[in-house]
């Protein structure tokens, strides 16, 4: 049995970031910048107003003042006005600050009267002027290699100009559930069989790491058919495969891998759930041997394959977020393995939920967070632990 972060470490090892390529920021969302981005304009452009109403000189505009408006300024052009001592200009958000103005004062604080104003507030040097570069300067950097890219940076990246960003390449993958017992959902089951549940949980899984599954086949526990089965999968950068990994006699996947000439870099692991984890090579693709059992897959998908695909993709941080929690009640981990429980995180707490068996699908399907007992380790209730995320 591997130890969990030497096998962690091993696949980090193999993987390599994949070519970047260049995008339309249109299709870049939740992908991995692949170089470091700069401020080409600072932000906002140029003075301009933060309210509809009128821009002044602060000083000539005292409470009661009496200004002649000389002009407009509306936003999306600059008629290169000018304000002198006694004058305003009408203006609307986002418009350029004409010449000589140093505030703007609110429509809703001055009274108009035919060609004038009388200010009705106190008005201060540079109020309601948005300054040019008060936000981001120029040459700021805006995004880092290896980041996500978030709706927000998409709409920075926009802000600038930006129409197309470098990322990094993208991951194609095949996933492939064995096993004689499964039936897809929506077709009858027969006595003795159970729907595959792992295909559209790695599909999803998958998904939520901007990686998008090819095919997912059902492959039946015999050699023949799981042959041609990776044969044809391999042409992708990474096969999953689920179930059949263990060493019963309807466990063909490893022997079944190395006929085709594999590598198996890397088979069972010091996890619970998930020791009959497997890691290896056909060609020039990488295999990863999940465990049958939902719970197993979904623990390895995340600690193992996750950050695998992660970094193919160009990014920089490759971990599950990592949050400080109470814990609600006592754990210990006397198995020789490290432990993952599954559990509820919510208001700062964390409570494992259902059956902490590999095939308890429900207790997963109603949990949000991961909990790492190391062996030998134990917490009591009120401990302050850290938790994983997903
Ligand atoms: P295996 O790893 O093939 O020995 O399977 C371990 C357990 O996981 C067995 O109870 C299988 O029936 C179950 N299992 C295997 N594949 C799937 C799947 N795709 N969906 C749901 N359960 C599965
Ligand atoms: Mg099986």
């Amino acid at each position: 049995m591997i130890s969990e972060s030497e096998t962690r470490a091993r696949i980090l090892e193999t993987v390599r970031a994949l070519p970047p390529r260049k995008m339309s920021i249109l299709f870049a969302l939740d992908r991995f910048a692949a170089e470091d981005y700069f401020a080409q304009l600072p932000l906002p452009m140029f003075d301009n107003s933060a309210m509809d109403g009128y821009a002044v000189i602060a000083r000539e505009s005292k409470r009661g003042a009496r200004l002649r408006v000389v002009g407009e300024q509306p936003a999306g052009v600059d008629r290169k006005l000018r304000v002198s001592k006694g004058e305003a200009i009408r203006i609307f958000t986002g418009a350029p600050i004409p010449q000589g103005a140093n505030a703007v004062v609110m429509q809703e604080d001055v009274m108009r009267d035919g060609d004038e104003i009388v200010v009705n507030t106190e008005v201060d040097h540079d109020e309601f002027i948005r300054k040019r570069g008060c936000d981001l300067g120029e040459g700021q950097k805006i995004l880092s290699k290896g980041e996500q890219i978030t709706a927000t940076k998409l709409a920075l990246l926009a802000s600038q100009g930006f129409a197309e960003i470098s990322v990094g390449g993208e991951v194609r993958a095949a996933i492939v559930s064995t096993g004689d017992e499964l039936a897809r959902p929506g077709e009858k089951l027969q006595a003795g069989e159970i729907y595959d549940s792992n295909a559209i949980l790695l599909q999803a899984l998958l998904k939520r790491c901007c990686t998008v599954a090819g095919s997912a086949e059902h492959c039946r526990d015999d050699a023949p058919s799981l042959e041609k089965t990776f044969r044809a999968a391999a042409k992708n950068e990474i096969v999953i495969v689920t179930g059949g990994v263990s060493v019963g006699e309807h466990d063909l996947v490893q022997e079944t891998l190395r006929k085709l000439g594999a590598k198996i870099d890397i088979w069972r692991v010091a996890i619970k759930p998930g020791k009959p984890f497997l890691f290896g090579k056909l060609g020039d693709c990488f295999v990863f041997g999940l465990p049958g059992n939902p719970v197993s897959a979904f623990v390895t998908f995340l600690q193992f394959v996750r950050p695998a695909i992660l970094k193919m993709m160009g990014a920089a941080d490759v971990d599950l977020a990592k949050f400080s929690a109470r814990l609600g009640a006592d754990v210990k981990n006397e198995s020789e393995r490290a432990h993952y429980i599954r559990g509820k995180f919510q208001d700062g707490n964390f409570m494992s939920i259902g059956r902490q068996e590999s095939h308890a699908l429900f207790g997963l399907s109603q949990s949000n967070a991961l909990l790492r007992v190391e062996t030998g380790k134990e917490f009591k209730a009120g401990a302050t632990v850290e938790i994983e995320i997903f």
